[in-house]
């Protein structure tokens, strides 16, 4: 049996070899950069929202095998999710990540083998990239 870390790592892998979520998003209503200075991560985030919801997502991602793994399974999980539902898992991805897991009691999915990465405090911001900088995107929009 292989062990829950080689699971974890393969699942992780295969987000990295094969992003979901990189096809262009047309009339997309937000697009936006993010950048991870301390790892050199780029990712570039486009939404079509359909009034509340995430009607499609695009990640696409430059970066470590952790960046690009964590915006695949953000542009998986995020499509056809309202804008809270969202905000909710954002903020149980960052629970997870700062080892609060288990506080926030909702599913994350394939997002769940990145556990590990909160271990290496370095490697957090290459983890959360995608995700604060589509959850910045959104704020603005809300202030717009
Ligand atoms: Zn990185």
């Amino acid at each position: 049996m292989p062990k829950l870390d080689d699971l974890y790592r393969e699942v992780v892998l295969d987000h990295y070899r094969r992003p979901r979520g990189r096809a262009a998003v047309d009339r997309a209503d937000i697009s936006t950069e993010g950048f991870n200075p301390t790892c050199g991560d780029q990712v570039h985030v486009a939404v079509r929202l359909d009034g509340d919801r995430l009607e499609a997502v695009q990640v696409d991602s430059r970066g470590c095998s952790i960046s690009v793994a964590s915006g695949s399974m953000m542009a998986e999980l995020l499509r056809g999710k309202t804008r809270e539902e969202a905000a909710r898992l954002t903020a149980a991805f960052k629970d997870l990540m700062h080892g609060r897991a288990g506080e926030s009691p909702v599913d994350l999915g394939d997002l769940e083998a990145l556990e590990g990465v909160s271990r290496f405090p370095v490697r957090i911001k290459c983890a959360l990239l995608p995700w604060t900088t589509l959850e910045g995107a959104l704020e603005d929009r809300n202030h717009a």
